[in-house]
């Protein structure tokens, strides 16, 4: 496609769908709804927070519950939520594809995040990242694709004149284009989220030196330095965690049963009821060398050993919002023994 094709394309999208991409504002890039007149611009840049608020929206409501009408609940598998679906997520970076490929991998059988899903179509795009904290960034191939889970991808060629290479990855991809009356496209078939030859080597090593190599001075050094705050969890794309609490209303035995995300650096998040009567809080988590040692544990060993997909992207924004400048590609060479412990 031309430059003047892909923007006719995605005004032929807005028709449909709420279009949400990332922009350039002031130091920073956000994720903005796009406004019909406004043309669209592919961005090398990662939006600071990523796009997991539009898969798994920060707080929403699961189903409403009444205990006098059924023995226990009535689930709604439509969730109460302020997402205005359906959407279209528009340049999608490689990076953030596969942290997506861990929620569709995490939540396949959670029909709240099956429902947005079916109504939101992804549009990946070829641009690598440019940014200080990223680390380990990969050459854009084609042969990636068949490893990212996309609608449709935009591989982008800045010095062509047919600037957008087009590819599809799922039948709603295809229909899409098909409708627009745009044949000129590839497919390409996701066969899963890993090569053959299993996880990106150099995060398995993390993996591996994680579980065979554990130096607890890393995770007391660390205990040290954060204070807690969650920003990381927030900010990066593969956390997913979250809390289930129920709201009563007035009426008897009724109310909603809600879910909004949450950090395993809260102190909330590791209590645990029952273990001892005598004790108010029981915590699995006791101290903050523990949470953050968790924290890694669950990107770098959890995360593959239950999905099959590795828990960290490298995308660095952990580091970026860290206030007190832990940096994670620092930890991880202390971790793989390539940094001095001290
Ligand atoms: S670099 Fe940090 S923010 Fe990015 S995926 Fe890995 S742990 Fe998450
Ligand atoms: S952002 Fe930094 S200080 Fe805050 S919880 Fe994460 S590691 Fe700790």
């Amino acid at each position: 496609m031309t430059e003047n094709q892909f923007q006719n394309f995605i005004k032929f999208l807005q028709k449909d769908y709420n279009i949400y991409v990332p922009v350039k504002e002031a130091s920073e890039v956000v994720i903005k709804r796009i406004e019909s007149s406004v043309d669209v611009e592919v961005i090398h840049e990662l939006p600071l927070h990523g796009w997991k608020k539009f898969l798994m929206p920060s707080c929403h409501a699961m189903f409403n519950f009444d205990k006098e009408k059924l023995d226990y609940i009535s689930p709604v598998v439509e969730a109460i939520h302020e997402l205005p679906l359906p959407q279209i997520l528009l340049g999608v970076s490689t990076l953030d594809l596969r942290a997506m490929a861990l929620y569709n991998q995490a939540f396949e059988k959670d029909p709240w995040y099956q429902d947005i899903k079916k109504k939101t179509i992804i549009i990946g795009q070829s641009l690598a990242p440019k940014d200080k904290y990223s680390f380990w960034i990969e050459k854009f191939e084609e042969d990636q694709l068949e490893h990212l889970p996309f609608d449709i991808f935009i591989v982008v060629k800045p010095d062509n004149k047919d600037k957008y290479k087009i590819f599809t990855g799922s039948e709603d991809g295809q229909r899409l284009l098909d409708k627009y009356g745009d044949k000129n496209y590839e497919h390409a078939d996701y066969v899963g989220p890993n090569r053959e030859e299993g996880f990106d080597k150099r995060m398995n090593d993390v993996r591996e030196a994680m579980k065979n190599k554990h130096n607890q001075k890393i995770w007391d050094d660390l205990g040290r330095r954060c204070i807690e705050c969650g920003k990381c969890t927030i900010a990066c794309p593969t956390c997913f965690c979250f809390d289930i609490f129920d709201t009563p209303t007035k009426e008897k035995n009724q109310g909603t049963r809600e879910r909004s995300s949450t950090s395993c650096f809260y102190q909330e998040f590791s209590e645990v009821a029952g273990a001892n009567p005598q004790a108010s809080k029981n915590k699995f988590l006791k101290t903050t060398a523990e949470r953050i040692f968790f924290w890694y544990e669950h990107h770098f060993v959890r995360m593959p050993d239950d999905y099959g997909v590795v828990g960290c992207v490298a995308c660095g924004r952990c580091s970026k919002v860290c206030p007190v400048n832990i940096d994670i590609f620092k930890e991880i060479r202390k971790i793989l023994g390539q940094l001095e412990v001290k």
